[in-house]
């Protein structure tokens, strides 16, 4: 006799079926709502992170910082950005990246046809250290559990290492940013799962600093292969355009 699973199963098949037959090739992607699923399951994994870097006490400078600053994107991303630490203005809103750096990583997303809600874009560091001092070697240990469990949820295709810091704590070296950007290096989530390719280039805090026509270059490169390793369409203006 068939099981009730099995008729259901079959009928689907069936119905998959003669869509196909009848020109309608979707069932070759994935059905929406398996998609929808995912992305809701994914937003409420990230959130309970969020939660808990909001409550993180690790620490001091978890008791200096006006808000702590997650990450914020979409669940879904294909793309994730991550830079070093909050500052002042991610400090005062709990938002990555919306100060001058942040307008310039905006602009860099849209370089590449992209927007900010397209991406997920988050921090080695998810509290503000003061001065805007480097991060200390124990707190990208209290706070690296966080970032690898933002990525094992996202599984992003590719991640851009966003200066040293960001560069140095995924790929675990101490090689100098102008060593490893300009190629991908891997990221691996696990032993099972396909690594992720990681690009580390320059910081746009360090671009806006050293705002030479050679640097925006490199980074403008960078950027073109994170591009064509999503197969991503540059936006009018193409490969000669980048960030302005
Ligand atoms: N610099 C960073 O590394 N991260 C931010 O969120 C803002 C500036």
């Amino acid at each position: 006799m068939t099981e009730p699973r099995d008729l259901s199963r079959l009928l689907r098949q069936h119905r998959e079926l003669e869509s196909f037959f009848a020109g309608d090739f979707t069932l070759r992607s994935r059905p929406v709502s398996a998609d929808a699923c995912e992305a809701k399951d994914s937003r409420r994994l990230l959130e309970a992170i969020a939660e808990e870097v909001r409550a993180c006490r690790k620490c001091q400078i978890g008791s200096t910082r006006l808000n702590a600053v997650p990450g914020e994107g979409n669940p879904k991303a294909r793309l994730v950005f991550v830079g070093e630490a909050p500052g002042a203005d991610e400090d005062q809103q709990g938002r990555p990246f919306v100060g001058r750096a942040g307008q310039l990583l905006t602009r860099m997303i849209a370089a590449i046809g992209l927007r900010r809600e397209d991406v997920f874009i988050c921090n080695t560091l998810k509290c503000r250290p003061p001065e805007n001092r480097d991060p200390r070697p124990d707190e990208i240990w209290n706070c690296l559990p966080y970032l690898k469990r933002q990525l094992a949820i996202l599984r992003p295709e590719v991640i851009v290492a966003l200066g040293s810091h960001a560069a140095r704590t995924l790929l675990e070296t101490d090689t100098a940013i102008g060593k490893l950007r300009g190629h991908f290096h891997e990221y691996r989530f696990s032993d099972a799962d396909r690594p992720a390719k990681v690009m580390p280039t320059y910081h746009p805090a360090y671009l806006l600093r050293n705002y030479s026509y050679e640097n925006r270059q490199r980074v403008w490169e960078d950027l073109q292969k994170v591009a064509d390793a999503l197969g991503l369409q540059l936006p009018q203006g193409g490969r000669q355009a980048g960030p302005s």
